[in-house]
């Protein structure tokens, strides 16, 4: 109710809460000292910037809560934790109060620094100076014209020492909050290349380098995952265990780097002809392992067929003009999760049937 839904926006409103906490603490503190005959306090006189406090703080609270804070921010193009208007309100009313305080003015001054030193650490560089400047010049401003009016009760010397040691304050504040500033950058590009990192190692740790095909690791997931899905499904699975035929050949003949050219251009030719559920995958060497969900055996055996075909028409002249590349498959039906490792040993044995057979067919396990 309070909070709102978990969140950025929720971390806003506790702070906007926070803020309502410690004016509430303030309330209690002044009430106590403005008791009494020879009261510290003024009432009258407090009153006025207090209640403007509360007011301010119930309004920051209500434009969180309501989700105004986001609306506003949209518009304007500034952060929606709306934190320098905030401040610069805060600090008005705080620099009010310590015209009202008398003698206990001198702790209000603290109070200015903690309205500073929260806003610092979500400022920009130019903004926390420009906050500091703002606040000082107010201050010295109110300053000045209380002993130009009251010069018995405010004396010059006192409002010098209190304007003297609030400037250290706020020099030391804004100092560590650039520290911080230059701090969180850094713990930001740590995180961004943190991200890429990761990004770049999962590919490497489930996309084949040569090819750019799902490696070995990345099928048998996919495996996992595909067969449990369609066995809910109750639809059918198929693999297709496919193998270059006389590869050795392509080496021997044209070079290491010339089979790798293969190995690349197969795989290229192959994946433009899939359907968009079809994956193919590095299984090792020039072998390839297809997995066909929601197809079973028959049309499976159809679509390696097509394969073969369209592999014919397209030979690797970049290679060696006029190369063709055939292949020998071994196509057979999954029936889920315990099945996989037995539908991979008899699409195998069917591709060996294959080879014996004279190469360049696909026969179904
Ligand atoms: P078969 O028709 O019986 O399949 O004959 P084959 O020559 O294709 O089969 P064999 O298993 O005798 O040879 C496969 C060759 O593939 C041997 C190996 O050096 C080569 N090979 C495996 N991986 C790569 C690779 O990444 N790049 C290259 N250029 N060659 C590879
Ligand atoms: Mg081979
Ligand atoms: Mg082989």
């Amino acid at each position: 109710m309070l909070l709102g839904p978990p969140g950025q926006q929720r971390w806003r409103i506790t702070q906007s809460l926070i803020g309502l906490g410690g004016y509430l603490a303030l309330v209690l503190l002044l009430w106590l000292v403005s008791r009494g005959e020879a009261a510290l306090l003024d009432r009258a006189r407090v009153l006025p910037p207090m209640l403007a406090m509360g007011l301010a703080g119930l309004l920051g609270y209500a434009l969180m809560r309501s989700g105004v804070n986001r609306r506003l921010a949209l518009r304007c193009g500034c952060e929606p934790s709306l934190t320098l208007p905030q401040t610069l309100v805060g600090v008005l009313l705080t620099t009010w109060l310590y015209t009202v305080t008398g003698q206990a003015r001198g702790a209000v001054l603290a109070l200015l620094a903690v309205v500073v030193m929260f806003s610092m650490f979500a400022l920009q560089r130019r903004q926390a100076l420009v906050l500091a400047g703002v606040a000082l010049v107010m201050l010295a401003a109110v300053m000045r014209a209380m002993t130009l009016a009251d010069p018995f009760r405010y004396r010059a010397e006192v409002e010098a020492v209190h304007l003297g040691v609030t400037a250290l304050v706020l020099i030391g504040v804004t100092l560590l909050s650039l520290r911080m500033a230059r701090l969180r950058q850094r713990l930001r590009d740590q995180r961004t290349a943190l991200a890429r990192a990761l990004e770049k190692l999962s590919e490497i740790a489930t996309r084949d380098e040569l090819t750019g095909l799902p490696n070995r690791r990345a099928m048998g997931e996919l495996l996992l995952t595909e067969t449990a899905r369609h066995a809910r499904l109750k639809a059918p699975l198929s693999l297709a265990l496919i193998d270059i035929d006389h590869f050795k050949q392509i080496n021997d003949r044209l070079g290491h780097a010339a089979g790798d050219a293969v190995l690349r251009g197969f795989a290229q030719r192959i994946e433009a002809e899939l359907r968009g559920a079809d994956v193919m995958a590095r299984w090792g060497g020039e072998e390839f392992l297809l997995l066909l969900p929601g197809t079973g055996a028959e049309p499976a055996l159809q679509a390696v067929e097509r394969l073969r075909e369209s592999l014919r028409q397209q030979p690797f002249d970049r290679v060696e003009p006029g190369l063709r590349i055939t292949f020998s498959a071994g196509v057979g039906s999954c029936l889920g999760q315990g099945d996989i490792d037995s539908a991979i040993e008899r699409a195998d044995r069917a591709l060996y049937r294959a080879k014996a057979a004279g190469r360049d067919r696909s026969e179904l396990a």
